[in-house]
């Protein structure tokens, strides 16, 4: 029996425009009833559905989250968009640090840590994502990559700031590859991530935090990979762009 309650969020990535994203989300809020309140569900569009997003979830306990959000408060940052706007809107979560932005927008772990604590000031619960290449898997560099990615994320947050903080363990070389970790591969990582957390912060808290895995989650492993013993939900990609895979993904994760 798990000790926390599942998570899993779906990520749009630049997918769906508002109308698009109407349609999806009509069909998610009937089709996830049977599953809310068993397990914690958000979905993550672009900052121009946002709006569309809460008119039509609302009444649902689906729950929203932007895919990044400003490290700074305010002011003269052209295309940046804030925590404060963010809640404003609607939104409970804001992803941080996903390895595309860390790959296509240079974005480094000091960034992120600065993204996540403007987040957690601010009333954002953020999702930080961690995970080594593929280059840094076959080198054996995984745990100094994920021990240096943590540290460097993280960095500074008190233990109730770190049970608010979701971390998504996204190995690079699994994200839209239709490769997934095994459920020991994922398992490894997550249990290294479990004790980094201990490490920093005792065992009490290490065990309030949800780690999510992300990497190529689909229906047919939803399952196994939920069914580990460190693994507490997960952030997809791909097969969150379709309601019915979503919802028997969600399904069979629960199972
Ligand atoms: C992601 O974008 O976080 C992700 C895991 O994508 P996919 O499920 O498509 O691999």
């Amino acid at each position: 029996m798990k000790k926390r309650k599942l998570f899993i969020a779906g990520n749009w990535k630049m997918n769906k425009t508002s109308s698009e994203a109407e349609k999806i989300l009509v069909e998610l809020k009937s089709k996830l009833s049977p599953y809310i309140g068993k397990l914690n569900i958000a979905v993550c569009p672009a900052f121009t559905a946002l709006e569309t997003a809460v008119r039509v979830l609302h009444g649902s306990n689906i729950k929203l989250g932007s895919q990044d959000v400003s490290a700074k408060e305010s002011g003269a940052y052209t295309g940046e968009v804030s925590a404060k706007m963010l809640l404003d809107t609607g939104v409970t979560y804001a992803i941080v640090g996903h390895s595309e932005r860390r790959q296509y927008h240079n974005e480094t772990d000091a960034l992120v840590n600065e993204k996540t604590k403007m987040a957690l000031k601010s009333g954002l619960l953020p999702i930080v994502c961690i995970g080594e290449t593929l280059h840094e898997r076959e080198n054996g560099k995984t745990y100094d990559i994920i021990t240096t990615q943590f540290r460097g994320s993280l960095n500074g947050l008190t233990s109730e700031e770190m049970i608010k903080t979701t971390i998504a363990y996204e190995p690079v070389w699994a994200i839209g590859t239709g490769k997934t970790a095994s459920k020991e591969q994922a398992q490894e990582v997550h249990a290294l991530i479990r004790k980094l957390l201990t490490d920093a912060y005792g065992s009490e808290t290490a065990e309030k935090v949800i780690i999510q895995y992300g990497g190529s989650v689909k229906p047919e492993n939803s399952a196994e990979l939920m069914a580990q013993q460190d693994i507490d939900g997960a952030l997809v990609g791909g097969a969150s762009l379709d309601s019915e895979v979503f919802t028997n993904l969600i399904a069979n994760a629960i199972n």
